[in-house]
């Protein structure tokens, strides 16, 4: 049975290629387990539409579908260009203006960002994930910059400039950032993500940003810059402080050289693990595929690889915002999740209880039972979540299914590795319950030739503090 249950999930950028209610039904039908949506792009009531078609699919799909909300940071991006494009070549010397006027197809670029304020002479500024290398040669006023191109390209129209030897000087919420906070947390996202973060403290004041608003919503820091990688220390900082992270390869490549991409990847992945945060590896993992309907061997193996090392997510970005085959690629992206993990197994963590925590233990004991009583299911009832993602945090080699009678916390969960969550109205012994639905419609199925299923059922009293119960049950 269990192989037939995709346990990394995929998480599908929504844009231009997906942005109907009938493509949102087919990927989410497809594999899609959350959707993102980037504030980057798009408009405000573009996005309140993509939300209610997402509910809907899910909703008919009878299944819990994460939305996430992606805020821009420190992001720096060129405006909008005449024709959207424009051909550069080495040796020019562009003027990045942040004023508004408009394009003429002249060397006097838009940018939504006032360099002048932060940049130095002879600081490197890259456009289009890097494909421009420029230097700064002249602040020519209080509003613009002159910088030299340093090789033959192009760019397009709110492409992203990096400027990885910049110092912006702590505060990295952006007045978009902000009115996109106080917007959001009136709509119905699941997680918040932020781009650029440097330091916990980011988090941290994005979090009590939320929290003012009401916002339930869980926080996603997008590791992706310098300073973020620039020690084991801040690294850990930053997952601790997060409720998950997204390994931004994108970005990152640019701000710190693609050759240190894979180390950090695994590195992040193992610091989720041992913290039970969630990670998502994000960026250009199906990239070929926004043109050709087939992926690359190299990129088959890279989503196969975020699988054996652990990641709860693999995610699209272009491919699924952007490309000509965005369905395809999520049926692509599923085959190989299924087929490596059900050619590995991750080797378990032993998590470590800091001062009495009850839920690593539990979820320890929970996983090395599952394993050798050979149990089909794990079932988790839970109110917060944290019983789901501490288990989840075991990577057992089985399906979590997970009940609760909060909606916030199924759509959650519905991103974390393993877990299926659905939610019910509370009851004492509402896991088993569910699991005698899911047996009879067929979601779960016993091993060829059983009669029963059977289960590690954990949960805990509503009324006390956490998880304190595991029972094996037959269904
Ligand atoms: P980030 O660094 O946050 O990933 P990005 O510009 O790379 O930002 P993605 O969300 O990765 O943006 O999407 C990839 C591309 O798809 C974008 O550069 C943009 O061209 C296009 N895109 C994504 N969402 C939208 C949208 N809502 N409307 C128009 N174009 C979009
Ligand atoms: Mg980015
Ligand atoms: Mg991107």
């Amino acid at each position: 049975m269990s192989k037939l249950f995709k346990r990394t999930k995929i998480l599908a950028t929504i844009g231009p290629s997906t942005n109907t209610a009938e493509m949102i039904e087919q990927i989410i039908m497809a594999g899609v387990n959350g959707c993102r949506l980037n504030c980057s792009h798009g408009s405000n009531e573009e996005r309140d539409q993509q939300i209610k078609w997402i509910r809907e699919a899910a909703a008919k799909k009878g299944r819990s579908v994460a939305i996430l909300q992606d805020l821009q940071g420190p992001k720096i991006r060129l405006g909008v260009l005449k024709d959207n494009y424009l051909d550069l070549k080495v040796g020019d010397e562009v003027i990045l203006e942040s004023r508004e006027f408009e394009h003429d197809g002249g060397l006097t670029l838009p940018v939504q960002y006032n360099l002048a304020e932060k940049v130095k002479e002879g600081e490197p500024i890259f456009m289009f994930d890097g494909k421009i290398k420029s230097e700064v040669i002249e602040i020519v006023s209080d509003t613009a910059v002159k910088v030299k191109i340093m090789n033959d390209g192009f760019v397009m129209s709110k492409k992203g400039l990096n400027l990885p030897e910049t110092d912006f000087g702590g505060d990295i919420l952006t007045p978009k950032d902000l009115s996109d906070i106080e917007y959001g947390a009136g709509c119905d996202y699941d997680y918040v993500s932020l781009s650029f973060v440097h330091s916990a403290e980011d988090i941290l004041k994005l979090k009590q940003l939320l929290l003012s608003y009401g916002s339930t919503a869980k926080v996603i820091a997008k590791i992706e810059t310098k300073q973020a990688i620039s020690s084991d220390e801040i690294l850990e900082e930053i997952v601790r402080a997060s409720d998950g992270i997204m390994v931004a390869r994108g970005d990152m490549a640019v701000e710190a050289g693609a050759e240190v991409v894979p180390m950090i990847q695994r590195r992040l992945i193992a610091l989720c693990r041992k913290h039970a945060k969630l990670c998502i590896v994000a960026t250009q993992m199906m990239a070929s595929m926004v043109e050709s309907p087939e992926p690359t061997r190299a990129e088959v193996s890279d989503v196969a690889t975020a699988v054996v090392q652990g990641a709860d997510v693999v995610m699209l970005s272009d491919e699924t915002a952007n490309g000509e085959y965005p369905l395809e690629t999520v049926k692509e992206m599923k085959k190989v999740i299924l087929y490596t993990q059900n050619h590995s197994k991750l080797a378990p963590i032993q998590r470590v209880s800091e001062e009495g925590e009850v839920y690593p233990a539990i979820s320890n004991a929970a996983a090395r039972l599952a394993e050798e009583i050979e149990a089909d299911v794990i079932i988790c009832q839970t109110a917060s979540g944290v019983t789901a993602a501490t288990m989840a945090g075991q990577r057992p080699n089985l399906p979590i299914v997970t009940v609760t009678s909060n909606k916030r916390v199924a759509n959650q969960l519905a991103l974390l590795y393993a877990n299926s969550a659905f939610v019910r109205p509370y009851s004492e012994d509402f896991g088993f319950e569910l699991a005698q639905e899911l047996k009879a419609s067929g979601y779960l199925r016993t091993k060829e030739g059983a009669k029963d299923l059977t289960a590690v059922i954990v949960s805990g009293d509503r009324d006390k503090i956490g998880t304190d119960t595991i029972k094996i049950r037959k269904i």
